[in-house]
Formats: C-alpha cells, structure tokens, sequence
C-alpha cells in the first residue's frame, strides 16, 4: 500500500522556504543542504523536490527524470565537497527499522574523515 505524505514535515518545509537551510546546490529534481546536526566533517542530504516519503516510494513511483535528476545531484554534491577522492558514504534510512526520523526522501553524503564500519551490529 503506498505511504501517505505529510506535506507538513520539516523537508516539505524547506523546499517551500518557510524554514531556512544551509543550501548547498539545487536543480530541477533535487535539492541539497547541510544537515543541522553534521556526523561528519561533511554531512549533507540531498532530497528530491517531489513529494515522496522515502525510497519504497520513491522507487516506485517517481519519474526516471526524477530519479537520473536524484543521483546526478547526490554525484554532484559529493564532487563538489571534495569527496570523490579520498571518498565518502551515501545513506538513506527507510522507514522504522532504519530509524528513519524526516519522512521526505533524503540521501545523507557524509565525507571529511574515516568513517568507520558500514553498520552497528544489532
Ligand atoms: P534520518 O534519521 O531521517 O535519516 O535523518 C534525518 C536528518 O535530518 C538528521 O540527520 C537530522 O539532523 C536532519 N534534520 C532534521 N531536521 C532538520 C532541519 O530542520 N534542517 C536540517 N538541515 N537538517 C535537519
């Protein structure tokens, strides 16, 4: 069953502009900034501008102009940042198991130190 959107999350927020961010680029389909509370020296996520909750629905539902525009800008960003080399994590948390906390599609980029193992054990 597909998710229902709350247009009301903070990210939803943002792309209006009724709450700042720390914008890092932007295009078309994708929108990035700096998170406001950095795991790493960089820590940045990039979003797409369409309404979708994470990405089960992502994946399923959005255009692949959408998609190319979502990982060209993730891409992008992490050039941008100086991360391609030495290199650098991309992450995104769907749904309760992965403790996901914003429900608005969002590809965290961290960068700017070692950065551990892939993942905690449980
Ligand atoms: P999640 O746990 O959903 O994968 O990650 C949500 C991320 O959004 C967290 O890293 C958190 O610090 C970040 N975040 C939450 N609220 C805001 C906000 O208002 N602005 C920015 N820039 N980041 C936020």
């Amino acid at each position: 069953m597909a998710k229902t959107y709350d247009p009301n999350n903070v990210f939803a927020r943002i792309l209006r502009g009724e709450i700042p961010c720390k914008k890092v680029m932007e295009t078309e389909h994708a929108l990035a900034f700096h998170d406001i509370n950095p795991q790493a020296p960089t820590h940045i996520l990039v979003i797409p501008k369409g309404a979708y909750v994470d990405m089960d629905d992502f994946s399923a539902r959005a255009t692949e102009a959408e998609i190319a525009g979502l990982v060209r800008a993730v891409g992008e960003v992490a050039r941008g940042a100086g991360a391609a080399e030495p290199g650098y994590r991309i992450l995104s948390n769907c749904g309760e198991d992965a403790n996901q906390e914003v429900p608005h599609l969002h590809i965290h980029v961290f960068a700017g130190r070692r950065l551990g193992p892939m993942i905690t054990k449980g």
